[in-house]
């Protein structure tokens, strides 16, 4: 097996676990009186810094590779777009050496949060988003299937400022990928921002 297929072959169950850790804790919520406030149409987190793991960069590219010609071209022209918008704020060299994974360093929380604001800050919708839902949804990746809310949807907008109520979902499955795909590739465990890559 090559390596881009080890790392592909990571994926499917991936996905399949982080669903089961929602719906565990949805469940866990439910019997708290705590309801998820997601609801399709509001997407301010789809403009949020979403990284994923080597392994889903390769599966998404595959999952865009297979969309229709006129679907393909948009995601990439967003995403060229937000590309440039990154760079014009000096933000790419840092999100793509800056997303790596040191466990134990203090610094580490406040370097993706710092990075998160920026991007946050570049008011860009994911490449992905059509007319408030996601294009791609049966495919999206974990950190998306493992992103909910149980406060009010309007907070999700700023929420480095509101109180936003996270579903407190565990184990975070994209971050486990991150260290499958290091064991792999043999390089730091390191995330993509998801927009730069299809
Ligand atoms: S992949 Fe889909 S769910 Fe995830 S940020 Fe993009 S549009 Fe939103």
């Amino acid at each position: 097996m090559s390596r881009e297929e080890r790392l592909l072959a990571l994926v499917p169950p991936a996905l399949v676990e982080a669903d089961r850790a929602v719906a565990r804790r949805l469940l866990q919520d439910r019997d708290r009186g705590l309801a998820l406030a997601c609801r399709k149409g509001c997407a301010a987190c789809c403009h949020y810094l979403v990284r994923v793991s080597i392994a889903e960069v390769l599966h998404i590219r595959r999952v865009v590779e297979a969309l229709s010609e006129e679907h393909r071209e948009r995601v990439r022209s967003r995403a060229a777009v937000i590309r440039s918008e990154a760079d014009q704020a000096d933000l790419t060299a840092d999100l793509e050496g800056g997303l790596i994974l040191t466990p134990g360093d203090p610094g580490q929380e406040a370097r993706m949060e710092s990075l998160s604001r920026r991007y946050l800050a570049l008011d860009v919708a994911c490449p992905f988003l059509d007319d408030g839902a996601c294009s791609i949804y049966e495919d999206r990746p974990t950190p998306c299937r493992q992103h909910g809310v149980t406060s009010g949807a309007d907070l999700c907008v700023d929420p480095f400022s509101n109180n936003v109520r996270a579903v407190a979902v565990w184990p975070l499955v994209r971050d486990r990928l991150v260290w499958e795909c290091a064991q792999i590739t043999g390089e730091p465990p390191r995330m993509l921002p998801l927009a730069f890559r299809p």
